[in-house]
């Protein structure tokens, strides 16, 4: 028996590569449990962000190890997923921007910085109910959530699904964003601390064939066994 009604709830790990979906659908998969959807990867991109404002190179260790403690991120729910603020500035739109995406793997290998957001993530699951989603949620930072995702997809698909969703706003070709998919991937996998690694108790879904839907319905089925079983 827990003693505060932890019973209810349960921590969901959702990790996989970039693009492979894994944002909407924690989203969609939190708010259809009622639980908080935290987006990691907006840690990193906001450190990033915080770095080229400051023109910090990211393989400049102790500089971003230094700025990265100054940062106060913070995550509120917002109309479309999550607002995040560092230092009392929403900086939302800015650290999606296309800058912030082609060096965040190399800042995300920084040991201070990922010691310093894991703690973060770790404090903001204790009471549980949060559904998470990166790189290393379930293989490292949360490393007993009940449930563990690893959602993947096609470089190809993902690619894809990226284009469509950028739809002209970008000059950039199918083949550009394939390559830049593959390359963070490849950074992701490769750094040595806390790699984008399937945990060995993860659920494996491939989403190449599936609707966001179909994933999300899939995920809220096996966390509603894992709940039940947690009772
Ligand atoms: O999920 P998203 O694509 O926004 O993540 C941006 C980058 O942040 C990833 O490519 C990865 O380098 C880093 N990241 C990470 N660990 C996490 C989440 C994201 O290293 N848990």
């Amino acid at each position: 028996m827990h003693q505060d009604g932890d019973s209810d709830r349960i921590n969901i790990a959702i990790d996989g590569p970039a693009g492979a979906g894994k944002s909407t659908v924690a989203r969609k998969v939190a708010e259809q449990l009622g639980f908080i959807y935290i987006d990691t990867g907006a840690m990193y991109r906001a450190v990033t962000l915080s770095a080229l404002r400051k023109s910090i190179q990211p393989q400049d260790r102790d500089k971003l190890a230094a700025l990265a403690a100054t940062l106060e991120i913070e995550m509120l729910p917002g109309e479309n997923g999550q607002t995040v603020l560092v230092n009392g500035e929403d900086v939302t739109e800015h650290i999606r921007s296309r800058e912030v995406t082609l060096v965040v793997s190399l800042v995300a290998a920084n040991e201070t910085v990922r010691t310093i957001l894991g703690n973060m993530q770790r404090r903001l699951a204790e009471r549980k109910g949060v559904v998470m989603d990166g790189r290393d949620i379930g293989s490292h930072v949360l490393p007993n959530a009940e449930l563990k995702v690893f959602l993947t997809a096609s470089v190809q698909e993902r690619a894809n699904r990226r284009f469509k969703e950028i739809a002209g706003t970008q000059s950039v070709t199918l083949e550009q964003l394939a390559q830049e998919i593959a390359e963070r991937d490849r950074l992701d996998e490769q750094r040595e601390i806390a790699p984008l690694i399937c945990a060995s108790d993860a659920i494996v879904m491939d989403s190449t064939a599936m609707t966001i839907q179909e994933v999300v319905a899939a995920i809220v089925k096996l966390s509603r066994t894992k709940l039940a079983e947690a009772k």
